[in-house]
């Protein structure tokens, strides 16, 4: 084989395994090496049978008693047994469903199994164990990978095949500079690449481990310094107004000291004839709006058009009304943009756009669409990051059109306060302001967490805030995450009616969830903003910053099937004015793990803690839900605990452009295409 032979030429392939194999990405023999395990077996020690140790997953060498015999137990069950014995001891071993290993078990003959022993009263006992001949055993006596697999691809024939790929293949070129080698004391490639899959010990998996995991980190770092060094570089609008004593006159408050800094910082970079890319991190309700609010009040005031991008609809339309009260004073006009707009309200604001009659436009991903041109476009906000990848921030920017070297400015804010060790990934392309404080006279949100016995006290409670002139918001799990009638889900709109009707009927129940037409949307959320409804159920729609400060009181149903993150910002929606306010948690879930994970919210408001344990519960890789920042999958390193590989690799990449801040030098060329290459790999590696 070479490295181009296509996997379904190989033995043991054939047609169906080959488009198996291709659903995770391997093609071609020269594929296999790069595919890496994700875990492993440690198979090294084969035990005597009354030696292994009960419960656990390992290898025993027996000799089988006798030829393995089918027994019935009932209709399309096929059971085979068998005894085993060793000198000491003898055990019974069952297989379900795999007659071929009456052809393949042979009386007398010796084996090495893995799986787990058991204890049945005094004997003991395995039921379907991986088999193979003591003789020459390839499994087992080894740390063996364990890959991702998908439906009809064995671990056995994957393993096969990257063990096949090793021995003949060339193994693939070294990717970093000696010097890096040597001064981070990483395993060069060759070596690595054959212990990544089949280390001789733990030494050797974490060399390997180590070694790609500061390659990773060390392109990541290497392509999010360039980018970040390029747009530095490149031309921006550079605001000509730059005094922002105008704007603190139209706001009804005073900004914190948080606020003012971010804006300020800000607001320098926005007078650099240079583009800012700028990320405004701030906990929920810590007034990133205000901030967002000044640098397009700058940009307007400079003679430049601003686009601030909202990830839903509810929230778009928020902003626009809000920032329209409070510029309007000014003679700055706001516009919005939705997908569900009629097409002739949509169009007069395209076409203001365009002429440049139109300084300042809120919308939602439409206005990445096709037909939204600017006129003169020099700042883009997106606010609520996490929603949106890389690229649509960039598409977006791209909108500013013009010479090749410009960018419009970049603020980009999230609520979602991200452990710094993502940060520096997720947002590696960006400078960072945090506000970290709330504004005054808040109080902090009390939070509880009950179980169904409760639900008649917790409506009496409800009752009692709507008496005192407050308002409730009710989340049930979205309409359509109802799945095969699990019935004690709420399902959201059957809950509002029996609310409405039967719990409350004195009072006004509003409704308001993803599945429903933009105008009946818009219209539950104005009859809750102006205090019409006073209990609002609602799916997780109203998760992102929707700002009702009346509110006081958040029940969240089911409130297990959330992550913590999640909850953190549906709990941001109360707790924005003056009045005490509430968090209920609903769950009558019972097991231990569930109860730690939400009592967490019970004892702290503080979302970067909030983060860091949903982060070490649930991994990074599934933090975002999905992969929405926009980045390269990361394949060995763990975010988590690779923080100082992680801080090698980027001092690496820092120093490496310090002296070399194009790549220009021959020996650092294949390091650019490399980088390149990770940037612009296949689509679907990018979200
Ligand atoms: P978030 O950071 O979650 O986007 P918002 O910008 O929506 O927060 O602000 C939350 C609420 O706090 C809003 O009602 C806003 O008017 C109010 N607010 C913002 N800044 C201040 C401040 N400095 N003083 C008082 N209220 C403020
Ligand atoms: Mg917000």
């Amino acid at each position: 084989m070479d490295v181009n032979t296509p996997l379904r030429e190989l033995p043991g392939v054939g047609e169906a395994r080959a488009k198996g194999l291709e659903k995770l990405g391997l093609r071609v023999a020269g594929d296999l090496v790069g595919y890496f395990p994700r875990s492993y077996e440690d198979r090294r020690q084969v035990y005597a049978i009354a030696e292994a140790p009960v419960g656990e997953l390992c290898c025993v060498r027996v000799m089988a008693a006798e030829e393995p015999r089918r027994m019935r137990i009932r209709r399309g069950l096929d059971v085979t047994r068998l005894k085993v014995v060793d000198g000491t001891s003898a055990m019974l071993v069952t297989f379900f469903n795999q007659g071929y290993v009456r052809q393949a078990l042979h009386r007398g003959e010796e084996y090495i199994l893995y799986g787990r022993v058991e204890l049945m009263g005094i004997h003991r006992q395995m039921t379907n164990p991986q088999f193979e001949g003591a003789e020459r055993p390839w499994a087992c006596g080894r740390i063996m990978p364990v890959y991702p697999l998908t439906a009809g691809i064995t671990n056995h024939l994957l393993a096969g095949l990257v063990e096949r790929a090793l021995r003949e293949l060339p193994p693939p070129a070294e990717t970093l500079p000696d010097s890096l080698l040597a001064r981070h004391r990483l395993a060069p490639a060759a070596e690595c690449w054959r212990s990544i899959h089949f280390p001789a010990d733990e030494a050797a998996l974490d060399a390997a481990r180590r070694r790609f995991a500061f390659e990773e980190l060390f392109y990541l770092s290497l392509g999010l310094a360039l980018l970040r060094e390029r747009r530095s570089r490149g031309r921006g609008p550079g605001f000509g107004e730059t005094d922002l004593e105008g704007f603190y006159q139209l706001l009804p408050f005073t900004l914190t000291g948080a606020q003012r800094r971010a804006l300020e910082t800000a607001a320098a970079d926005l007078a650099l004839p240079r583009p800012m890319n700028r990320l405004v991190q701030g906990d929920v309700g810590s007034g990133k709006t205000a901030v967002a609010a000044g640098c397009a009040w700058l940009a307007v005031r400079s003679g430049w058009q601003c686009a601030m991008m909202a990830p839903t609809e509810i929230l778009a339309e928020q902003h626009a009304k809000t920032l329209s009260a409070m510029l309007a004073p000014a003679g700055i006009e706001v516009g919005l943009l939705t997908g569900s707009m009629k097409v002739s309200e949509k169009r007069k604001v395209l076409a203001a756009l365009e002429s440049g009659a139109l300084p300042f436009v809120v919308g939602t991903h439409a206005l990445l669409s096709q037909g939204v041109a600017f006129h003169r476009l020099g700042l883009v906000i997106t606010d609520e990051q996490h929603r949106f990848g890389v690229e649509q921030r960039a598409a977006l920017a791209a909108k500013a059109g013009g010479e090749e070297d410009f960018s419009p400015n970049v603020l980009v804010m999230s609520a979602t306060p991200i452990p710094r060790t993502l940060a520096l990934i997720i947002y590696g392309d960006l400078d960072v302001s945090v506000i970290d404080e709330l504004p005054p006279g808040r109080m902090p949100v009390k939070t509880v967490l009950v179980g169904e016995s409760k639900r008649q006290r917790m409506y009496g409670f409800v009752r009692d805030q709507v008496k005192e002139g407050r308002q409730v918001y009710i989340v049930c799990p979205a309409v359509e995450e109802n799945p095969d009638g699990a019935w004690d889900l709420k399902a959201v709109t059957e809950y509002a009616r029996v609310l409405g009707e039967q719990v409350f009927p004195d009072l006004h129940v509003g409704l308001v969830h993803g599945r429903m037409k933009a105008k009946e949307k818009e219209a539950a959320m104005a009859a809750f903003t102006a205090g019409e409804t006073h209990i609002l159920v609602s799916t997780t729609v109203i998760e992102v910053g929707v700002d009702v400060p009346n509110a006081s009181l958040i029940i969240i149903e089911n409130a297990d099937r959330y992550g913590l993150s999640q909850l953190h910002q549906l709990r941001g929606r109360v707790g924005r004015g003056k009045h005490q306010s509430w968090c209920v948690l609903v769950s009558d879930n019972r097991s231990p793990d569930t109860r730690a994970r939400l009592k967490v919210l019970t004892q702290t408001n503080d979302g970067f803690k909030i983060a860091e344990e949903d982060l070490k519960l649930r991994g990074p890789g599934d933090f975002f839900g999905e992969r929405q920042h926009g980045l390269p999958a990361l394949r060995v390193a763990d975010l988590e605990t690779d923080t100082r590989v992680l801080k090698e690799a980027q001092e690496a990449a820092a120093e490496l452009l310090a002296a070399d801040p194009e790549l220009t030098e021959l020996e650092h060329r294949p390091l650019l295409e490399k980088v390149r290459r990770l940037f612009e790999e296949d689509p679907d590696r990018f979200n």
